[in-house]
């Protein structure tokens, strides 16, 4: 049953001690012959002292800083201690917060990196002095602006209207020209984005000057290399027809075995220094692919001169937007590592198909494998699993970095599965939109359907 009708313990408190007041009064002046105009007095008297707290009550509530709780006793007492403490955790609370406020601006101000607060819909809400630097924002002005038009680049346009914020983007800044910056935004709350800005310049131009350096290191010494191999050449038959060099034939044979090594390491090292001065590789040749795999596989079967079973399985009219030297070097260095990686008799599978997420390229041998430990640094430049069988094969250690650049480049991906003992499976995963039109995609369709 319900009890919302009965009055509270306080109230009843509250009215057994007015009453006693009034009833005490009115007692004495009973003694005089005056005892309810005493009772009705002590009444007026307590009316009078609880509209006077309310008063008091809701000047205090008007402007508490100026106005002071009166001393009171009984309930009104407690309620006005109460109200104070109320009051000194609160200002100790404001304390903190504006403590913690002060110490956040002090470290963002501090902070190297550009720092904005985007509202939900892209609106600029605070700042940072280094934003203000790199992008050239204005206090009083660009808050409240809408930041991409601001940062009027098409990378960073495309990079703030996606959904997903893995991943940086780098462009020009908007105020100062040279310099590069990487934005990163990071989501939170409810639509709220944290942006960060870095100037990257220093870091590109060393890495713009260690990639020159490597490729003009390279192109030099392509030049006494040639002198080197022109000599061997002419010495070379003099060898196999028992002439004066007849004694010199192992060295001399080891000395061209090494020149070709080392032509393949330059060739190698100019490919990966081109690959990583291109950006996104904008160019849009189609790519004739089922063609060029058909010289990949000429070119297996001569390399495992038999000792393997190959299988090609081409969708014959399943083209690609691309470059064709790079995309040669994908197929080629997967196959070619297919084969000298896999024991004779065993099968090497080569598939170029395509679905409604785009096109895949998979190479699946049954060879050695991967340890999974090796797996994430395999595609780092000169790292091999074996050292010894890497450079028996004529391995250059840079194949798998050339084929990650070269699918970058293609938008692409790969990934690795591998078993040690059972065999690898290299997948290249490239976009639909890389993916050729006409044909292609009715052979898409008719896959699909
Ligand atoms: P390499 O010139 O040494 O082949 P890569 O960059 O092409 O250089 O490959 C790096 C390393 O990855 C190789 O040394 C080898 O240990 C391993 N690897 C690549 N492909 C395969 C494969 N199909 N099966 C097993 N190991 C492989």
């Amino acid at each position: 049953m319900s009890r919302a009708w009965l009055p509270s313990p306080e109230l009843l408190r509250e009215l057994f001690y007015t009453a006693l007041k009034i009833g005490a009064v009115g007692l004495l002046g009973s003694f005089v012959g005056l005892g309810w105009q005493a009772a009705v007095l002590a009444l007026a008297v307590c009316l009078l002292t609880h509209l006077r707290y309310l008063v008091r009550l809701r000047i205090w509530f008007a402007s508490p800083k100026q106005a002071e709780l009166p001393i009171a006793g009984g309930t009104w007492g407690e309620v006005f201690d109460g109200l104070l403490n109320l009051q000194k955790r609160n200002r100790k609370r404001k304390r903190r917060l504006a403590a913690i406020l002060s110490e956040f601006q002090a470290s963002t101000e501090a902070l190297p990196d550009g720092a904005v607060v985007l509202g939900s819909s892209g609106e600029i809400v605070w700042f940072n002095p280094a934003a203000q630097a790199l992008l050239g924002l204005r206090v009083q002005q660009d808050v409240g602006l809408r930041i991409a038009n601001l940062v009027r680049k098409p990378a960073f346009t495309e990079y703030f209207s996606r959904d997903d914020y893995s991943g940086e983007v780098e462009c020009e800044s908007p105020v100062n020209i040279g310099t590069m910056l990487s934005f990163r935004i990071i989501p939170y709350g409810n639509g709220q984005r944290l942006m960060i800005v870095r100037d990257v310049s220093d870091m590109r131009r060393l890495e713009t000057a260690r990639r020159d350096f490597v490729a003009n290191a390279s192109h030099e010494l392509r030049t006494p290399l040639t002198v080197l191999r022109g000599y061997l050449d002419v010495m070379e038959p003099d060898c196999h027809t028992g002439g004066s060099l007849f004694e010199w034939r192992t060295p001399i044979a080891e000395m061209r075995a090494q020149a070709t090594r080392m032509e393949a390491l330059i060739g190698d090292l100019l490919k990966l220094a081109r690959l990583e001065s291109d950006l996104i590789n904008t160019r849009q040749d189609v790519l004739d692919v089922p063609r060029m795999l058909a010289r990949v596989e000429q070119e297996a079967r001569s390399l495992s001169q038999g000792k393997h079973r190959i299988e090609f399985d081409i969708q014959p009219a399943l083209r690609l937007y691309g470059r064709e030297a790079e995309t040669q070097s994908i197929f080629t260095n997967l196959v070619s590592n297919a084969v000298h990686y896999t024991p004779e008799k065993g099968i090497i599978s080569v598939r170029w198909s395509g679905d409604d997420q785009g096109a895949q390229f998979q190479v699946a041998d049954s060879g050695i494998g991967i340890e999974e430990k090796d797996l994430p640094r395999i595609t780092e430049r000169f790292y091999r699993v074996d050292i010894g069988r890497s450079r028996a094969s004529g391995g250059t250690g840079l194949g798998l970095s050339i084929v990650k650049h070269a699918i970058e480049h293609l938008e692409g991906r790969m990934t690795i599965e591998s078993e040690v003992g059972v065999g690898s499976t290299f997948t290249c995963h490239f976009p639909v939109h890389r993916v050729h039109d006409g044909a292609s995609r009715q052979e898409l369709r008719n896959s699909i359907g």
